[in-house]
């Protein structure tokens, strides 16, 4: 199952798909359950376009790791080029907004860490970002005040507003795109709430956008 970008609505997507661009340490609870400081400035990281997989298709652990996390995340599809883009230039760049994890291996990132090296191989691996369809931007009330709420085997594991993102949606996306040039296609995740934790072989997961869009998956 090759992954295309689709709104949810069943509209058309033609879009290419791109990279995606990450932020870590966005919310302040999750911050304080990793024991990580608190950021003077978003940190980012990019995921390359063969990370992206349907949220529906079944999550492989890659083999080198014991510890995949999820962290669910408020997704955004860039429609239009950004580049070094004022804050009040980047809200009509956005094409649609979803619900994406993130997929950590969390003993692998560790240890990167501790020698100081990137983190591309607990970050970027093939599938580690499983992403739901598009709300098309006009039919989501406030992506700055919308739920995302993760759920495993029935119980709840994650459930948070987007309110409590430390840099917003438009700062995200203006400060990122000083760095990196957005392509029509390319998605920024903005980072995960509280809750993260360990995948199971055999957990089900189901994610809700907004109190009433619903995307499931499972982990092989
Ligand atoms: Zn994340």
């Amino acid at each position: 199952m090759t992954y295309q970008h689709a709104f949810l609505d069943g509209a058309e997507c033609p879009l290419p798909v791109g990279k995606a661009v990450c932020v870590a340490r966005n919310y302040y609870d999750h911050i304080k359950e990793l024991n990580n400081a608190v950021p003077t400035e978003p940190i980012f990281f990019i995921k390359p376009a063969t990370a992206l997989q349907p949220l529906e298709k079944t999550i492989v652990i890659p083999d080198y790791s014991d510890n995949c996390h999820h962290e669910t995340e408020l997704s955004i599809l860039i429609g239009k080029k950004l580049s070094k883009a004022k804050p009040d230039e980047v809200m009509e760049a956005i094409a649609g907004y979803g619900i994406a994890l993130d997929l950590t291996l969390r003993d692998v990132q560790q240890k990167l860490k501790e020698k100081g090296h990137p983190w591309e191989k607990a970050k970027a691996f093939d599938g580690s970002c499983p992403m739901s369809p598009f709300v098309s931007k006009e039919k989501l009330a406030d992506p700055q005040d919308t739920q995302l709420k993760l759920t495993i085997n029935g119980e709840i594991r994650q459930n948070e507003t987007t309110k409590l993102m430390i840099n917003k949606i438009v700062d995200l996306l203006s400060i990122s795109s000083h760095y990196f040039t957005y392509l029509p296609g390319d998605v920024l995740l903005t980072g995960t709430p509280a809750g993260v934790s360990r995948l199971e072989s055999g957990d089900l997961l189901e994610l809700e956008l907004d109190g009433k869009y619903r995307f499931q998956t499972s982990v092989a």
